[in-house]
């Protein structure tokens, strides 16, 4: 249970954000949903929270920012007086085969995936380190481990996301900070909607339990690194992939 704590999410408007801060805020922690563009989503993410009689802000940041993500952790700070848990979530996709992907498709995905999780873990890294305390979760993808044809972009995101969570590990751990990544399979987002249903027939092929994650899956694997059972898991990457990448 995450009573008491403060919890910031990433790109949690919409799918596996928004479950890992519905998540997070059921088992009692305070979050910090935020958002890029969907002020909407996000403020209705909030209100689901406090329906349930939780507490919950949305911030608007862009992480591939690094003043942005600077100013909006500091915010954080100032208003909540910590941060016990950052789920560096927010991800883009910008498909294409390696011989057709733009310049800009590649710098795009690289800057919110990778370097959004460097911005946000270096601002909260500091917070952490004074509190002697802090979990950090940061969103891989099966795509980093293994590769995907028309995912060159995408997959160096997400492999670069692993080297991260890895070294930084390493440098935080005797600071009771701890830092893992979480790599699903093929989710039922927003993201994996625009496929067609003949790459979904032949992605479900791969995946040995049959079917695709729901978010809520994912959701789980992250409250559980947040959690304090968690405590002596640090660099680790969790699949939470149906058996998709054995
Ligand atoms: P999604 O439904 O497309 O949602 C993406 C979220 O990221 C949105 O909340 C979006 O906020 C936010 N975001 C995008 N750019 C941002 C930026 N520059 N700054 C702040 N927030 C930004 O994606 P998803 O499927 O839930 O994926 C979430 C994460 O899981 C991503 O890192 C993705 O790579 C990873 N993942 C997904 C799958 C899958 O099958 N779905 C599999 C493996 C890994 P706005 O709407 O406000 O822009």
């Amino acid at each position: 249970m995450l009573e008491g704590k403060t919890a910031v999410v990433t790109g949690a408007s919409r799918g596996i954000g928004r479950a890992v801060a519905l998540e997070l805020a059921e088992q009692g922690a305070q979050v910090i949903i935020n958002y890029n563009g969907s002020l909407e989503s996000a403020e209705q993410v909030k209100s689901e929270i406090e329906a349930k009689g939780g507490k919950a802000e949305a911030v608007q940041c862009n992480v591939a920012d690094f003043e942005q993500c600077s100013d909006f952790i500091s915010k954080v700070i100032k208003d909540f007086g910590k941060i016990d848990i950052l789920v560096n979530n927010a991800g883009i996709t910008r498909d294409g085969l390696l011989m057709k992907m733009s310049e800009k498709d590649f710098d795009d995905v690289i800057a919110i995936n990778l370097k959004g999780t460097f911005n946000t873990m270096r601002a909260a890294a500091r917070q952490m380190i004074r509190q002697r305390s802090g979990r950090i979760i940061n969103m891989s993808s099966v795509v980093g481990i293994c590769g995907n044809a028309g995912q060159v972009n995408y997959a160096a995101s997400k492999a670069g996301v692993i080297g991260m969570t890895k070294s930084a590990a390493k440098e935080l751990a005797s600071r009771g900070v701890t830092i893992n990544a979480v790599a699903p399979g093929f989710v039922e987002t927003e993201m994996t909607a625009a496929l067609s249903d003949k790459v979904k027939e032949e992605a479900v092929k791969q995946i040995p339990m049959g079917r695709f994650g729901k978010p809520e899956d994912i959701a789980k694997t992250v409250a559980f690194l947040a959690s304090e059972e968690a405590g002596y898991i640090t660099g680790q990457v969790i699949q939470a992939d149906g058996g998709m990448a054995i």
